[in-house]
This record gives C-alpha cells, sequence and structure tokens, in this order.
C-alpha cells in the first residue's frame, strides 16, 4: 500500500526540493503508533523546515509537518487502539523525525494526546502548535495572577496563528485585548475575533530610549520577540507578566533590567515541544471549552500537501492570515 507524502530532498548542499511523492510503509520511521493523518497545518517552524540549512532538520530525505490529526491505524501501545482519534505536536516530530505532511505517520505513543472531546480533526489542526502555544501562553499568564479586570492585555502578531488564537481565546475569557498588526487590513477580522482594539506595528516595534514607559498592559502574548518584546516590557503594568512564545520579528532582545526591578514585571518563557502530558491534556481542554468554534472556523485557510512548499514561504514573510489547514487526502 502507497501513501501520499511531502517528501523533502537535498539537491545540493544549499538547497532542497519538496514534491509529493507515493512512498510505501517500509520508510516509515520506527515507533509503535501508526496513525491515518486526516490533516496537518503550516506554522513557522515548519516554514523553517522547508528551507536548506535551517538547523532544525538532520537527515534528508525527510517528510517535515510538525503537527497532525488523525485516526490510529496500527498500536502496539495498551494506551491507544485502532480506530482512536488522536493529535500530536512537538517532541521533534517534522524535525527529527518524520512529520505530519503525510497520509501516514509513525509515531512513539507517549507524544500523542487523545483528540479533545468537541473538537473535530480538522479543528484540532486548525489550533495545531501555534494555538496550542497560545493556550499555554494565557495559562502561564494567569497561572502568574492575570485576570480580565486589570486591564488591557497586549497580543502580537495579531493577525498570525498564536495571535489569532490568543485574540479569540483572551476575548471569549473576557479580556480587552489590544492586537498589535503591522497589516492594518486586518482590523476587522482581529476584531471579530475577539480585539477590543488595534494597534499599528510601527508604533510599537522599536526600542525607547526610556527603560520604563507608562503602564500601559496588564498582560502579553508575544509571538514577535525582538524589539517589539523589549517595548512591552517597558510598558507592563506593576507585577504583571509577558508570555514570549515566538520570534517572527527577532530573536534579540535589547532590554534593560529596570523593568524587573523597579515593576516587579515577568518573563515568562513558553514551549510547547516538550511539555508534559499532564500540560498537554490541561491546555487541549482549555482550548475545547474556551475557543468559540465559530471563530475557529473564521481563522482557517484550506490546503492541499502540494500547496505546502508555497505556504512555508508565505508564513516566513508574515503574510499568513490565522492558520493553514491541509488536508492531506485532498
Ligand atoms: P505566523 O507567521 O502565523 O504569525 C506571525 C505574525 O507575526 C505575522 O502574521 C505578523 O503579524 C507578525 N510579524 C511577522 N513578521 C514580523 C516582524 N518582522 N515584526 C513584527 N511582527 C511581525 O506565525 P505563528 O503565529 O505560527 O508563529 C509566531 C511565532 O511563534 C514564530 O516565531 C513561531 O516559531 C513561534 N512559535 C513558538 C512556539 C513555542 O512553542 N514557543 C509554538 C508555535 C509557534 P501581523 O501581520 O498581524 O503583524
Amino acid at each position: 500500500m502507497t501513501f501520499n507524502a511531502l517528501l523533502v530532498e537535498k539537491t545540493d548542499e544549499d538547497s532542497v526540493s519538496a514534491t509529493v511523492q507515493q512512498l510505501t510503509e517500509d520508510r516509515l520511521p520506527a515507533g509503535n503508533v501508526t496513525v491515518a493523518v486526516e490533516y496537518t497545518t503550516v506554522n513557522y517552524k515548519d516554514g523553517l523546515c522547508l528551507q536548506p540549512k535551517n538547523g532544525l532538520v538532520r537527515n534528508y530525505p525527510h517528510v517535515p509537518g510538525i503537527d497532525f490529526a488523525g485516526v490510529v491505524e496500527e498500536s502496539s501501545d495498551s494506551r491507544y487502539q485502532p480506530g482512536d482519534k488522536v493529535v500530536l505536536t512537538g517532541w521533534r516530530v517534522g524535525e527529527t523525525h518524520w512529520g505530519g505532511f503525510s497520509q501516514k505517520a509513525r509515531v512513539d505513543a507517549d507524544w500523542l494526546v487523545p483528540l479533545p472531546d468537541g473538537l473535530s480533526t480538522k479543528q484540532a489542526m486548525a489550533v495545531g502548535t501555534a494555538g496550542f502555544a497560545a493556550i499555554l501562553a494565557v495559562n502561564a499568564l494567569e497561572d502568574h495572577g492575570m485576570k480580565p479586570e486589570h486591564g488591557e492585555v497586549l497580543v502580537t502578531g495579531a493577525a498570525g496563528g498564536v495571535g489569532s488564537i490568543a485574540t479569540a481565546v483572551l476575548g471569549n475569557l473576557g479580556y480587552e485585548v489590544a492586537a498589535v498588526t503591522g497589516r492594518p487590513e486586518m482590523a476587522d477580522y482581529l476584531k471579530s475575533l475577539g480585539a477590543t482594539r488595534i494597534v499599528a506595528r510601527q508604533e510599537i516595534d522599536t526600542v525607547s530610549k526610556k527603560p520604563l514607559e507608562s503602564e500601559t498592559w496588564a498582560g502579553c502574548v508575544d509571538a514577535v520577540g525582538g524589539e517589539m518584546l523589549a517595548r512591552v516590557i517597558g510598558q507592563l503594568k506593576y507585577g504583571s507578566s509577558v508570555a514570549a512564545v515566538g520570534l517572527a520579528g527577532g530573536a534579540k532582545l535589547p532590554t534593560t533590567v529596570i523593568p524587573f526591578l523597579l515593576r516587579g514585571v515577568n518573563l515568562l518563557g513558553i514551549d510547547s515541544v516538550m511539555q508534559p502530558y499532564e500540560n498537554r491534556i490541561r491546555g487541549w481542554e482549555r482550548i475545547a471549552s474556551n475557543l468559540p468554534l465559530e471563530k475557529l472556523d473564521a481563522m482557517i485557510q484550506p490546503a492541499k500537501l502540494a500547496d505546502v512548499p508555497t505556504l512555508a514561504n508565505e508564513i516566513l514573510n508574515g503574510q499568513v492570515k490565522g492558520r493553514i489547514v491541509v488536508d492531506v487526502n485532498a
């Protein structure tokens, strides 16, 4: 039996090609659960994994795709039976292990979680790694004391994947959400998700000379990093926190320790890849209960496996709106 997968091959030292190919099951990697993948998605990291010399993929040929949702086909692990619906994010699947841009995947049972009640496999991938990281960020901020009555919460990179899910969840939880975007044409979309105010990217994407500015934000989900994160740290209210999720705007953090010392603010690191099982279940349950599904459906940009190379470039260029959902059987 053959199946389709997006195979990335090295063409020379500095370039790779990515094409949909028919593969046989004997090419699948080691693992104790084989999953018939239904949906996957294109995250920022997938964009990187389709680039040559990305520092993430070690061996070629490679099947990328850092997350997927589907149905168990075969399992030698007692936790999963054929027919069970499952979700996978993280564990370096799609980087060091073959991933979800495929009609079949073989993985370690420890990496899977059961599909949460109330979500379809398509909706789970509309959330995907980006949305899972967004909910981890909201959980971390609330675990550090953030409450709706404390004031406006900032979401950066708001029209992207992490930002869209964060905006919708925070809005649904009753927060006032200020959404930062570099694309003014996304204002209506962001308001429909739950943003109460739009902040133009250029208002906040350069470092201020002052280490402290007006106390403005009761919290922040940051997908951008770099100078924007540095600026946000100096604008946080006393004792509040920013959850650092991403680096779409840069990895350097040109800040000072002053906001930490004088305002007691917190910089919370968010990693979705190595999260323990209990946190994954907590995150997915919160997604299923706090993310309005009609808003999730409005974020979906449908795609096929063959579209992935083009979309991978678009996500690296910050041109994607919401969440790409790839139907691997289309
Ligand atoms: P997207 O490309 O969907 O969204 C990123 C958004 O950031 C863009 O849509 C754009 O939003 C904004 N942006 C892009 N470039 C710049 C720039 N130069 N300066 C300021 N803003 C910019 O990516 P995702 O939402 O999927 O991922 C966002 C980040 O989060 C990535 O760095 C990704 O690697 C990281 N991530 C981290 C995870 C973790 O576990 N920590 C898990 C998942 C993602 P707009 O147009 O609205 O301004």
